[in-house]
């Protein structure tokens, strides 16, 4: 019998052990203050350097993936970190570049102008310009008329389609309040959704088998940004309030046959037609693949879905570290945000420490002849997404993979 469990060993003492143990794992389970130390130094270098970089990127581009609403988005997580009222202010001088150049073509929060309008009506909200937020909340439910138009050629994943619109609405009402963009609204952009995976999957004749099948350019992709799990992954959100016998008749279905097409290393190929196990990121791959297994275990509390993401995981560790660059979409950056994602749901230190790794390749920015991006210093390709993966180390619990977890 331990000491903890002894009736005869004295209770106080068995307490002070107790506390004593807690604490010392408490202490553990931080990264060292010396490695956050050197992250912070990090990031302001990183952000001097993208600052002069921005200077020459391209003007008219306004998106969160390779334009200036990616940069308000990494100022808006900075203050979220640091609470500097500044941070606040340069995320607020992004948006309102952004709101003289959006041209109404795209509908997404990635790639279109709900990205913009739902990062302005936020950042507005957070300064208390009640007006200026009002008027982005109203431009950005305009939006939803092409969204739910059913003749649009309108794709549904999550860079150009439905999925990427409703995560625009969910991030609204996640930083604004439950309430701010009505149930209504959601469930009709829910069901766009729905009925589009229903059709395609009926053409194809696979509706026994994978109840909500999509393409986008006539490819049925797999990863989180042009595919099946980006899709899953934004239906299976609690704010998404998707009806419950959809998630167990259509949703779970559809997400066992995506599993089903897992290679013996714990990747997923890019698509379902694809037999190839060769891109390991967040767009294409395990790195995206595994937050939909995420949140299928948290959703559906089967143990399968969480070895399948701990398979994704230990392929992303032995394969992670990119020739692509730092980035977010398809970078280093990207990928360690699993890591991120399973130690929140595990506490498992073993995450903590492989985020960390990746965090320290990134720290070594630009000396290891990657490739360098279209957009250097943007969110999804760049600098900026460096920055913000660096920016979670002191708080991993709270960290939120950018324009995609909720
Ligand atoms: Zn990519």
């Amino acid at each position: 019998m331990d000491l903890w469990s002894d009736p005869n060993f004295p209770r106080c003492i068995q307490e002070r052990l107790t506390n004593f143990c807690t604490d010392i794992s408490t202490i553990f389970t931080y990264v060292s203050a010396s490695f956050q130390k050197k992250v912070q130094n990090k990031i302001k270098d990183l952000l001097q350097q993208m600052e002069e970089g921005l200077k020459t990127a391209d003007p008219h581009d306004f998106s969160t993936y390779t334009g200036w609403t990616g940069i308000a988005l990494l100022y808006l997580q900075l203050h979220r970190v640091s609470q500097e009222a500044t941070d606040l202010q340069r995320a607020l001088d992004y948006v309102k570049r952004t709101m003289r150049i959006l041209n109404g073509r795209k509908v997404t929060f990635l790639c279109g102008d709900a990205g913009p309008l739902a990062v302005g009506a936020v950042v507005h909200h957070k300064l208390n310009n009640t007006a200026d937020s009002q008027d982005c909340l109203s431009r950005l439910l305009q939006l939803q008329r092409s969204v739910l138009s059913p003749d649009s050629e309108m794709p549904d994943e999550l860079l150009y389609g439905r999925a990427g619109y409703l995560y625009a609405l969910l991030y609204v009402n996640k930083e604004m309040g439950a309430d701010t963009v009505d149930e209504s609204t959601i469930t009709k952009v829910v069901m766009a959704i729905v009925e589009s995976g229903k059709n395609m999957s009926a053409e194809q004749n696979k509706a026994d088998r994978c109840p909500l099948l999509y393409e986008w350019h006539k490819k049925q992709y797999i990863g989180a940004a042009h595919g099946l799990a980006g899709i899953f992954y934004m239906l299976m959100q609690p704010g998404a309030k998707v009806h419950p016998e959809v998630l167990s008749e259509l949703i779970r279905p559809s997400i066992d046959y995506v599993r089903h097409k897992k290679f013996r290393s714990g990747n997923f190929p890019s698509s379902l037609s694809n037999e190839s196990d060769r891109l390991v990121h967040w767009c294409h791959g395990a790195p995206g693949v595994v937050h939909m297994l995420i949140m299928a275990y948290k959703v559906f509390n089967e143990e399968k879905y969480l070895k399948d993401a701990a398979d994704c995981a230990e392929v992303i560790w032995q394969r992670g570290l990119l020739r692509k660059g730092y980035g977010i979409c398809h970078g280093t950056a990207g990928n360690g945000y699993a890591f991120l994602s399973l130690y929140k749901l595990t506490q498992e230190k073993k995450h903590l420490y492989r985020y960390c790794k990746f965090a320290e390749w990134c720290l070594a920015y630009g000396t290891h002849g990657c490739r360098i991006p279209d957009q250097p210093y943007s969110l999804f390709e760049g600098m900026a997404g460096a920055i913000y993966y660096l920016s979670e180390v002191s708080n991993p619990e709270a960290s939120c993979f950018p324009a995609f977890e909720l």
